[in-house]
Parts: C-alpha cells; structure tokens; sequence
C-alpha cells in the first residue's frame, strides 16, 4: 500500500514536473509577442512611453536596417512579452516650460518631473517628448495637432489617399508631403483634411509622410504601400490612327494640365461618386493598363476606365462640380471636362454630343453627352478619368474607397446618400 502511494506520489510529482516543463515551454512560445500594427503616431518614443518599455529594447526586437526611420504606418512590430499599456498623452512643447505646460494641463509640475526625469520647471522644453497621465492613447502627433487619421493603412499605388484630423488652435497653417508629392490641404475650424493622388507609375515601398503646423518642426513617418497587379495590353495602331500628330497631342495635353492644376480650395461635392453611365456592355480597359504600341517598350498607362456603350448612350455628372472644359479635341474627341473642388478633376472623352458648356454648374445625374467614337478612337466607347492634383487615379479604387465621404466628414459635413441615375 505505501509502496502504490509512493508511486502515486512520485507520478503526482512528475506530472507536476511535467506541467511546469509545459507551462515553461508555453512561455516560450509566447515570448513571441503579438503583433502590433502601426498607426500614425506610434513613434519608437511613443511606443515605449506607452508600453512603458525602454525604446532599446523595442528597437532590438524591431531591428532595421535605417534607424533613423521611425515605425513604418501599417506594418507589424514586435511589443515585449511583459508588456502593458498605459494611457496618458505625450506632449511636445517648444518654447514653454515644464511649469506652464504643467498649469495647462492642470497637473502638478512636480509629479510630471518626476515621472520624465527633468531637473528644471523653468527651462524651455524644445519639444523634448513629455509623459503626461491622463486618458487617451499615447501618440507622437505632429506639435499642433491634436489627432489624425489616415484614409487607409495598406494603400495602394493608383489610389487617392486622404488624411484628416484635428489641430489644437483654430485657422493653422498645415503642409503635407508625401515622398515629394504635395497633399492638397482644407480646413475648417480646427478641422483639416488633405488628398494626394498616386499614379498607376507610383513606385510605392514605404515612402515617408511629412506633416508641418505653422512653423513647428515638421513630423515624419513612413507609410507602407501593397504591391498591386496590373494589366498589360500591346497595342498595333495601323493606318490613320498611326499618324498621330504629336504636336497636336502635346498641345493638348499641355492645355489640359493647365486646366487640372488649378485649385478650387472647397469641395464642390456632396455625396457620394456614382458612375458616369449606367447602360454599358462592358469594361474594356482598366485603369492602370501598361501599354505597349507597335511592339515598342511599357512607357504609358490606361489613364481612366473604358466602358464600351452603344452610340448615343448617357453620360451622367457622377457627382457636383463645374465644367470647365465641353469642346471636340484632337485626341479625345468630344470632350468634358468637370472641376469637383480641391484639385479633383473628372473628364468624359470621345462623345458623339455635349450637352453642357464651360462654366455650367452640374448636379449628380446631370446629363454631360452622349457616348461616340470621336478623336483618336477605334470603337464607341466613353473614357472616364479622374484626376488628383493632376495625378491620375483609379476612378473604380476611388468608388470602392469611399474617399469622397472620407474626406467630407473629415471637414464636419454630411456627405448625402448617393443619387439614383435614371
Ligand atoms: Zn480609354
């Protein structure tokens, strides 16, 4: 009897073993921590006054080849397995002290010292990272903003992207870069919101994010692009459509781009993108097409979207806006061209008839012409571009996104239900 109870014993002890065996492995695996992903904000700074760890050890567990990036918006990184999240706010200020930034905030001078490791209240804080307690996610914004949003995390070369927040004084002054590519900025209050259009070219990788309020020092962070696949089509142009007058074309193209960089500051729409026709057969070509004619190299791409139609089909206003161009052109034919607010331009190529004229304010569902086969075309069909800044975007990416709401609701307006098209 004593003997089965020693065995018990000694199976009671090893299972025991066993589990702690176990229960070690299983710390093991989740020495692997969870993936977190970045947002804008989630500085290496920020992350470890947030996670209340030391930003070396988040950088060793997120080596990178440039440490001087910060974080790249929308990719994992690794948090430590201990981690636990506080809340607060990390503020930036320039030429105040730990003493007045405390009084404004209502805290006691003294803790906030403490709680960063600072000797004097009186000294400017040049924009030296403070922890403050508090509610709210700890974030790194821009000095001057009080939050920001992005239209999306994975963004794509071809879309139009969007940013949009709220800055802590009313009326400031905000420029925005992306990889060079100038954001064009409105605001209302102290609302803001900003639109850049990538190409179907764009070369996407992590391009760096540059926000500035006034004359604070500018704020960065690299933004992740997915990889998107597109279309290849070679082209054999015979006969007339071979002889094409390049002076003609550059002319204009160089008349239209005047056309597409001026800037109406406010959004013309209101709602909702509908598509500019309803009874089409088909899509012949997509936005983004890499074009290759007579054999040569992939130098250009499809601009627009193509909807084949029968001659004298429909083509609707998608959305409010002015016309500012309604004339036969050389290349696209039956031409107009639409200026919805903040640098957004729509245009409708080879129509048969135009039924609206250059200054004329159109409604979504407004009828702008016909569908043809006019300027250098080979079948009735409507070309339907848009344009960002003078940059081509996906007009199909631009109705799957929802931008045009996106960036609406940014500002305070209500962007209204779509308009149903007859
Ligand atoms: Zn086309």
């Amino acid at each position: 009897m004593k003997v089965r109870i020693n065995r018990m014993r000694r199976a009671l002890i090893l299972s025991l073993l066993l589990c702690s065996v176990l229960a070690a492995v299983g710390r093991g695996v989740r020495a692997q921590p969870s993936p977190y992903t970045v947002l804008p904000g989630d500085t290496w700074v920020a992350l470890a006054m947030r996670f209340d760890v030391e930003e070396s050890e988040l950088r060793r567990l997120n080596p990178h080849f440039n440490t001087s990036r910060q974080p790249t918006i929308g990719t994992a990184i690794t948090l430590p397995e201990n981690a636990t999240e506080r809340s607060g706010q990390l503020v930036r200020s320039g030429n105040e002290s730990l003493l007045s930034t405390a009084i404004r905030r209502r805290q006691s001078p003294w803790a906030i010292a403490a709680l960063n490791g600072l000797g004097s209240l009186y000294r400017p804080l040049f924009y030296r990272p403070l922890f403050v307690p508090g509610d709210g996610i700890i974030r790194d914004l821009p000095p001057g903003i009080e939050s920001l949003e992005l239209s999306t995390t994975s963004p794509e070369p071809g879309q139009a992207l969007g940013i949009r927040g709220t800055t802590l004084g009313e009326n400031a002054t905000i420029t925005a870069l992306m990889d060079g590519l100038p954001v064009v900025m409105a605001g209302s209050g102290n609302r803001f919101v900003g639109i850049v259009g990538t190409g179907a070219f764009y070369p996407g990788g992590e391009p760096e994010l540059i926000i500035q309020v006034d004359d604070q020092p500018a704020w960065s962070q690299p933004w992740a692009f997915t990889e998107r696949e597109w279309d290849y089509q070679e082209l054999t142009l015979t006969g007339e459509a071979a002889e094409i007058d390049q002076q003609a074309r550059d002319d204009e193209r160089a008349r239209l781009r005047e056309l597409w960089t001026h800037l109406t500051p406010v959004p013309q729409w209101t709602a909702p993108f509908n598509k500019p026709i309803t009874d089409f057969l088909s899509v012949t070509a997509n936005y983004g097409a890499r074009r290759a004619y007579n054999g040569g190299p992939y130098l250009t791409y499809h601009e627009g979207i193509d909807f084949s139609a029968y001659a004298g089909t429909p083509v609707y206003a998608p959305a409010a806006g002015t016309v500012v161009l309604a004339e036969r052109l050389y290349v696209r034919g039956g031409t107009v061209i639409l200026d919805h607010g903040l640098g957004i331009y729509s245009g409708y190529y080879h129509l048969s008839a135009i039924h609206v004229t250059a200054g004329q304010t159109v409604q979504p569902g407004t009828i702008l012409g016909e569908v043809g086969t006019t300027g250098l075309s080979t079948g009735n069909h409507l070309h339907w571009d848009i344009l960002v800044n003078g940059t081509w975007v996906d007009p199909a990416a631009w109705q799957e996104q929802g931008i045009d709401c996106w960036l609406l609701e940014g500002l305070g307006t209500t962007c209204l239900p779509p308009t149903v098209t007859e």
